[in-house]
């Protein structure tokens, strides 16, 4: 068994949404084909992954080092001991060859849509839903019954106004999502604190709605707005100030009552040990939100938790962001906390499709073999353009 073609293609998000930080509207995501000489139904099985959102497609990175790479490898190197599977760490090994440590960067999304491909590809292969595959190769359960989740969006548009946000937050709610998180830090204090009350008249109680700062805040203005939202009891505040001020994150939290949310934006274990060295996560109560995608795929992603764990923090405090289909797999096989959903927007890659079943307070992947990345409609011409 080998793989047999390996490509790659950039896929623009559509919208035109912004955080406090950064507009999506020039922002794209990498999609990955496995394609392999396993013939079913007349065609090759062929895994599919792409490397969560927030940050850009890694064309170049795929394209001038890992695809050339994963190419030259001997394809018994990259199957697992059974030889009837493909081994994700063995695969993401190969990909890295050559690369110094730390630094995680770009290179981080590109090798996690690779690996990523890997596990749509066994599953595939096992003709099962990815979260089987993931929760029995790494002794998990899964959470069948589905996972909490929360609608993501309240972004800033340009025709920006409080009732645009209630009326998205409406919206969500009738698609069955009864959590959500807006954005705040693209507006003045006085402005968030009216975006928020209006986005509390629709999700009814402060532990529904979460308020996400995409790390802009210095420390006086991280605190400013931690003792203006602290009478809300909002679901968590999350990325405060910068991904890397560790330091920044445990002075919050020391005068903070309410659950802290970051991570998104680590990239390795190293970096997440570094922030439960020195950030103040507190156990039982703050939230961890690496993705992935965004790293190095789901092999770097379980040592993570892993390092949770000895830790003393519980996988339930673990929510990955990028809302969509692979962090569900993800979050149902490992028993994680929940996850996010982007039902409105990102894409063709944010949100479910229909058949998951959004209800509860809870989500369900459908019985798709592998991620289900096929009944997403609006990717379905993408991953059609990489079977040519
Ligand atoms: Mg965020």
């Amino acid at each position: 068994m080998r793989i047999t073609a390996i490509k790659e293609v950039s896929v623009p998000l559509e919208g035109n949404v912004a955080n406090a930080l950064v507009s999506f509207a020039e922002h794209d995501v990498s999609l990955v084909a496995l394609e392999t000489d396993v013939i079913r139904n007349g065609r090759p099985v062929t895994g599919y992954a792409f490397d969560s959102i927030g940050r850009y497609a890694q064309g170049g990175i795929l394209r001038d080092r890992m695809i050339p790479r994963l190419k030259a490898a001997s394809a018994e190197s990259l199957l697992d001991a059974s030889g009837e599977r493909f081994d994700a760490a063995k695969v993401l090994q190969t990909v890295l060859r050559n690369e110094k440590p730390g630094g995680h960067g770009d290179r981080a999304a590109a090798a996690g849509a690779i690996e990523l491909a890997v596990w749509d590809l066994n599953a595939k292969l096992a003709d099962e839903p990815a979260h089987i595959t993931i929760a029995r190769h790494f002794g998990r359960q899964g959470k069948r019954e589905g996972v909490n989740v929360y609608a993501a969006g309240g972004y800033y548009y340009p025709d920006e106004s409080t009732q645009r946000l209630a009326d998205e937050f409406r919206g969500y709610r009738e698609l069955g999502f009864d959590a959500f998180k807006m954005k705040i830090g693209g507006a003045t204090l006085a402005q968030d604190i009216a975006r928020i009350e209006a986005a509390l008249k629709v999700a009814g109680e402060g532990q529904r709605l979460a308020v996400d700062a995409n790390g802009r805040f210095d420390l006086d203005t991280a605190l400013a707005y931690a003792k203006a939202i602290a009478p809300y009891d909002l679901r968590w505040y999350e990325e405060i100030g910068d991904p890397l001020d560790y330091d920044l994150n445990r002075q919050v939290a020391e005068v903070y009552e309410g659950r802290i949310a970051t991570g998104e934006n680590l990239f390795s274990v190293p970096d997440v040990l570094n922030l439960i060295r020195f950030g103040g996560m507190r156990k039982g109560q703050d939230i961890f939100q690496m993705d992935a995608g965004l790293a190095y795929g789901l092999t770097e992603y379980a040592r993570m938790i892993d390092a949770m764990e000895r830790h003393g923090f519980d996988r339930a405090q673990a929510f990955p962001h990028g809302g969509h289909l692979i962090n569900l797999h993800i979050a149902v096989g490992l028993e994680l906390g929940g996850c996010e959903a982007y039902p409105g927007v990102f894409q063709p890659f944010g949100g479910y499709p229909p058949g998951c079943g959004v209800g509860g307070g809870l989500v369900r992947p459908t019985e798709a073999a592998g991620f289900g990345l096929e009944e997403k409609e609006a990717l379905r011409p993408w991953l059609a353009r990489l079977n040519h």
